[in-house]
């Protein structure tokens, strides 16, 4: 079941006066929730975390200056439709632009949702020439849209195919379906990610209310065929803002096996300022989860350079260097510097 605009009024979470400007959000950026996020929404509380990321707002309508339709600058990368190339050794194959749910902060948004969502088979088949003609591309990340819309048949394709040639060493699946749409991950999608190369899944989940029963059930079945399941979420203000529920997020996810890889700094994607924080917040509030919870628990806070010039790491720095050439200050989680290599003659 997926609930569009109309839908939404009916379930009492959008007040029906608000109709009409929704809908011109929904000219510009696509808008879905399944039955199973809309289900999660508290209709009594304004700022619900569910709601903020799925439900329209008529800030979508305001661009700010530094925002762009091509936030992280895969056009330039782009060298055959449906391939982005940016990194020597890997891929995003992007079979479709589907998915089972929305984001209101997508940073594909302008991609996403629209017409000609499928890559066609003559398309796919130039993706994988592609793909075959550059024995430096050792993984493929199939994403979208969301991949784990395509039927298992589709995906069967995929896999096989990727899985046959022979300098593709991992295929990585990029999917909001466990948390949107968990009953989705059935027997026959599972089997159809069985490969001989290494199979990984990276699901989007952002707050702890998603990690539902179900949702644990669906990524049990991943795991149990010998899936390893990571996460990614992005960290965005009203949603997972906060040191607690960012805690809770990634201890809930490690304990559904989960293990959490990216931490999102948000894309200057079109109509998403209101979700945005600075750096030093989001540093503010990873550096908070240090020490606190298991290292398990902790993915890499990244930020996408704008431009296309590649994913790093922006989480502040334990060690700086020292006075002397060699010899460093180390911050321990609770803030306290340290001389290494300790200082002999001042033991600490
Ligand atoms: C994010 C991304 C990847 C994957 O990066 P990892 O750091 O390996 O997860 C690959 N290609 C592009 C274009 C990307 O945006
Ligand atoms: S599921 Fe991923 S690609 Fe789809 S709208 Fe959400 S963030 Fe964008």
């Amino acid at each position: 079941m997926t609930l569009r605009i109309e839908d939404l009024a009916e379930r009492g979470l959008v007040p029906p006066e608000r109709l009409p400007e929704l809908r011109r959000v929904a000219e510009n950026f696509a808008v879905a929730l399944t039955g199973d996020v809309a289900a999660l929404i508290d209709p009594a509380d304004p700022n619900d975390p569910i709601a903020a990321q799925f439900v329209p707002r008529t800030d979508e309508l305001a661009t700010a200056p530094e925002e762009s339709g091509d936030p992280i600058g895969d056009e330039r990368w782009s060298p055959v439709p449906g391939i982005v190339h940016r990194y020597p050794d890997r891929v995003l194959l992007k079979p479709i632009l589907v998915c089972p749910v929305y984001c209101r902060f997508c940073f594909r948004r302008e991609q996403v949702g629209r017409e000609h969502a499928l890559l066609s088979p003559d398309a796919l088949a130039a993706a994988f020439d592609y793909i075959r003609a550059h024995p430096e591309i050792w993984e493929v990340i199939v994403t979208g849209g969301d991949p784990f819309l395509l039927s298992p048949r589709r995906i069967v394709a995929i896999v096989k195919t990727l899985d046959a040639i022979p300098h593709v060493a991992v295929i990585r699946f990029h999917t909001r379906v466990p948390i949107a749409d968990p009953r989705r991950v059935r027997p026959a999608l599972v089997s159809a990610l069985a490969a001989e190369k290494a199979v990984y899944v990276v699901m989007h989940a952002n707050h702890p209310r998603e990690l539902t029963e179900p949702v644990r059930q669906s990524v049990g079945r991943l795991v149990r065929a010998g899936i390893p399941v990571l996460s990614q979420s992005v960290l965005l203000r009203g949603v997972n803002d906060d040191p607690a529920v960012l805690e809770a997020l990634f201890r809930g996810l490690v304990a559904m096996r989960v293990k959490p890889y990216y931490l999102h700094h948000p894309d200057l994607a079109r109509g998403t300022a209101h979700f945005r924080l600075g750096i030093e917040e989001g540093q503010n509030l990873v550096c908070a989860l240090r020490g606190r919870v298991s290292g398990l628990c902790q993915p890499t806070y990244v930020l996408d350079i704008p431009g296309g010039h590649g994913k790093v790491p922006i989480g502040s720095t334990y060690a700086r260097p020292g006075r002397a050439p060699g010899r460093w200050i180390v911050e321990d989680p609770a803030g306290e510097p340290h001389t290494y290599p300790p200082d002999v003659s001042d033991p600490d």
